[in-house]
């Protein structure tokens, strides 16, 4: 490449840094406008470009003209991951774009609906930008070592490329026993990854009385990073654990600053936080639909994530003015929602399992409306005393008639896969 032309893209990326780090300190109505702006914009790009945001908005009987800020964004009637899925390529991919001139990420579907997702050159220059913010506040240096687990193979290829940190990447699929070599002998100022693999390195480490991994946090991302989770990583690697709420149908949501408040990428998505179709209140939990409001080339415009949050009023005293959220409750299918109504976040069940030193790995599946069945692997034998104190914790937080089934098998996780659920239902109640 011509030297002038390089020093012209290294000055426009520095450009967008700049630009970009600076937005997470203004205030809510200038960050209001900044999305208030690319809302307009994106509404009328779709409309013209993409054939089903074109026959949505038709079908509602609405045009870029009705739609000119975050509250008009309600008439825009919701899209889900099928609905993308049924019109992938020509329905949704923008004309002009395709997997050779975007870069191309598919997603790890826990629920094993994967969809292709393609991202034009501005926004992926943006969305890099936003990470860089993120593990900046999160007090990430490019002097730092950072060893990161990537369950997504094509992103382990590109991390060898990486000249802003000194990252090492290994798959997160390995056994736990060799991740744990892998950073020991990395020597780590910070790890990254998914909770679950963590909490599996934990194990080793701590079984094993390893001292000399200590990293000065874990950020963790890509699954639910429950309580109990978080309280394990931090007392066995010593260290703080920071979470990110993150898709690759909008790259950064959310992240947690040190002051440990969840930040909205407000200059980057639009979150909305609803119940049956209406805005929640602060406080209050609500299904997450987000717009991302870079991607041209495939774009996601009140996109059903399916997760489960909480929006916040209050403001962080790390000065910030990008909006908070609670952190995340899980995915709206990881809820276990009774005969009453009554909806039970996953993070209420994992406790009494997670601590009982009788137990080694456990699932916890709600069969049908009135049936649990917990599949659990005994750590040598679980004695009778310690089975009946587990249902008894499980039963006070049910406080209804529920058919619990006790299974112990021999293994839960498999190797080789992604990400994991401690609790599923199978339900099929809907939550929202
Ligand atoms: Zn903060």
């Amino acid at each position: 490449m011509d030297t002038t032309v390089e020093v012209i893209l290294v000055w426009k990326s520095l450009h967008t840094v700049m630009k970009i780090y600076r937005n997470q300190y203004k205030t809510s109505e200038s960050l209001r406008r900044i999305q208030e702006k690319r809302i307009r914009f994106l509404v009328d790009f779709a409309y013209h470009n993409s054939p089903v945001y074109h026959r949505k908005l038709r079908d509602a009987g609405i045009t870029p003209q009705d739609i000119m800020n975050v509250e008009d964004m309600q008439k825009i009637p919701l899209i889900t991951k099928e609905e993308i899925k049924s019109v992938f390529p020509h329905g949704i991919v923008t004309p002009g774009f395709s997997q050779d001139n975007c870069t191309v990420k598919t997603t790890s579907g826990t629920s094993g609906s994967v969809i292709t997702i393609l991202y034009d050159r501005e926004a992926q220059s943006h969305f890099s930008a936003i990470s860089y913010r993120d593990h900046l506040a999160q007090g990430l240096r490019p002097w730092h070592k950072f060893f990161i687990l990537y369950h997504d193979p094509a992103q382990l290829k590109k991390s060898s490329r990486t000249i802003l940190q000194r990252v090492k990447g290994v798959s997160g699929t390995l056994p736990e026993e060799e991740l744990v070599k892998e950073a020991r002998d990395f020597q780590p100022d910070f790890m990254g990854g998914h909770p679950s693999a963590y909490v599996a390195m934990a194990t080793v480490v701590k079984n094993r009385g390893i001292e000399d991994l200590n990293p000065q946090a874990v950020l963790l991302g890509g699954e639910v990073a429950y309580p109990s989770y978080r309280t394990y990583i931090e007392k066995v690697f010593r260290c703080r654990t920071l979470n990110k709420y993150g898709a690759y149908e909008a790259y950064s949501i959310a992240w947690e600053c040190q002051h440990h408040e969840m930040h909205i990428n407000a200059d980057s998505v639009l979150v909305e936080f609803l119940k049956e179709g209406e805005p929640v209140a602060p406080g209050e939990r609500g299904e997450i639909v987000i717009t991302n409001l870079w991607n041209k080339a495939m774009p996601f415009i009140r996109y059903r994530m399916g997760d489960v949050g909480i929006p916040s009023e209050e403001s962080c005293s790390c000065g910030r003015g990008l909006p908070l959220m609670k952190d995340l409750e899980g995915r709206a299918d990881d809820f276990i929602v009774l005969p009453s109504g009554r909806a039970v976040p996953p993070t209420r069940l994992i406790p009494p399992f997670f601590l009982s030193p009788h137990v080694g790995e456990f699932k916890i599946i709600q069969e049908r409306k009135s049936c649990i069945r917990i599949q659990l692997v005994p750590r040598g034998t679980l004695p009778e005393k310690e089975e009946k104190a587990l249902l008894q914790e499980l039963r006070n937080v049910f406080q209804e008639p529920v058919e619990i089934e006790v299974e112990k098998v021999e293994r839960i996780r498999q190797k080789g896969r992604g990400k994991f659920k401690a609790v599923i239902s199978k339900a099929g109640m809907s939550l929202f």
